[in-house]
């Protein structure tokens, strides 16, 4: 069996990120952007302006009267220039009067008949913005580490960027199989099930930033399956198949592969997953997941969010780690690695975790609730209570 580091490995492998489109600023949330760095072409804030709401003066005037000579609002017309012994009432975000170099902030001033009364000398620059101050013209920013978050739109916009240069969602094509399936919303006929791998692989997919594209369930018939997978790779940038790849004698997925392209079949030491047949049909990566929805979820979450990721120029998997005492002994098979599907909460300075519900690869309502997947290493058979496993974290911890 191979390692998940010997898998991820191989499928990562020759991944190539895919090309950079330019998409409206206002539709950037979740992109990754493709200049690296970028580099500011004005100062943000471009002038020197008041942090506060007040008057500015010079400093030099010590706590001096000042005659007031007129106003700076955000947004307004140029104020008077502020000579010694003068002052200009300001606003939060107004430029700063040519002349001063200080705020005195409201609450220490007071005023009457034009004239301010300063109760404690100003230090000179206190609560001015200085141009700039944000970010400086020339400075080159590095922000393709990760997805474009709403505070990376707004410093975008502050820059002055309509439009972000981001790389194109991969589209991943996915593809059930099995006689059993019915799309959702169809009636179940006797021994029949609803397709769930289909659109819960094509929201992961979504989630890890790739644009799905869902098909309708393929029969077990090697003709239809060969039909099917051929439509899939023509139609997008990846293939995710679910079911038939393990060696039932319904199960055609490894064998229209390797007709059709290149097959790898691999034997992975995870729970749940194992089978995973990984592919190239016309240079495209196919990858054949096994059919119990856990199983599927969970070697996508593994395997195929990093290549998605790989795809974006995005590093890793993108999920945080916590570090989980649990307190009960959840059976798991020795040989492999175990993701076994929890609920983490915080527990003093640590974390605690509480198994979500029975771990077989057929229940998916443990999955839908767990947040996080502890991770039970090799070699161990069984969780033991009081010991902390390292988690990963798929969902929001309280
Ligand atoms: P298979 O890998 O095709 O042998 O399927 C293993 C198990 O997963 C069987 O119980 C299937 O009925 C179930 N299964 C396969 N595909 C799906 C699917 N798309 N949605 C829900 N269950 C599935
Ligand atoms: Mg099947």
């Amino acid at each position: 069996m191979l390692s998940v580091e010997e898998a991820l490995d191989r499928l990562l492998r020759g991944l190539a990120p895919t090309d950079a489109e330019p998409v409206p600023l206002a539709e950037s949330l979740g992109r990754v952007p493709t200049a690296d760095p970028i580099v500011a072409t004005h100062d943000v804030p471009p002038f020197s302006n008041s942090a506060m709401d007040g008057f500015a003066v010079q400093a030099a005037d010590g706590d001096g009267r000042r005659r007031l000579i007129g106003e700076s609002r955000a947004g307004g017309p140029e104020a008077p220039r502020v000579e010694p012994g003068t002052a200009v009432r300001v606003m939060t975000g107004a430029p700063m009067p040519e002349g001063a170099d200080s705020v005195v902030p409201i609450e220490d001033a007071s005023e009457a008949e034009g004239w301010l009364e300063v109760g404690r000398p100003p230090d000179p620059g206190v609560h001015v913005r200085a141009a700039g101050h944000d970010v400086a013209v020339g400075t080159a920013l590095s922000l393709s580490a990760g997805p474009i978050t709403p505070s990376v739109i707004g410093l975008l916009a502050a820059m002055g960027h309509g439009d972000v240069e981001v790389r194109r969602r991969p589209r991943v094509a996915i593809l059930s199989t099995g006689d059993e399936l019915v799309p959702v919303g169809a009636p179940l006929g006797a021994a029949q099930i609803h397709d769930a791998n289909g659109p819960a692989l094509a929201a992961a997919v979504s989630e890890a930033g790739g644009a799905p594209l869902l098909l309708a369930p393929a029969r077990d018939d090697p003709g239809e399956v060969e039909r099917r997978i051929r439509e899939g790779v023509l139609a997008a940038d990846m293939l995710i198949v679910s079911g038939g790849v393990s060696v039932g004698e319904h199960d055609h997925v490894r064998a229209v592969i390797e007709r059709l392209g290149t097959l790898d079949f691999w034997r992975i030491a995870v729970q749940p997953g194992k089978p995973l047949a990984f592919g190239r049909v016309d240079g495209r990566p196919v990858i054949g997941l096994p059919g119990n929805p856990v199983s599927a979820l969970v070697t996508f979450e593994l395997f195929v969010r990093p290549m998605l990721r790989r795809m974006l120029g995005l590093a890793g998997d993108g999920r945080a780690r916590v570090t989980a005492r649990i307190d009960e002994a959840l059976g798991k098979d020795p040989a492999r690695r175990a993701y076994l599907r929890v609920r983490v909460c915080a527990d003093g300075d640590g974390y605690r975790a509480v198994s979500a519900g029975g771990q077989a690869s057929s229940q998916l309502l443990p999955l839908a609730t767990a947040n996080a997947l502890l991770i039970v290493p090799e070699g161990e058979s069984a969780t033991r209570p009081g010991v902390a496993y390292k988690a990963i974290v798929i969902g929001a911890i309280e």
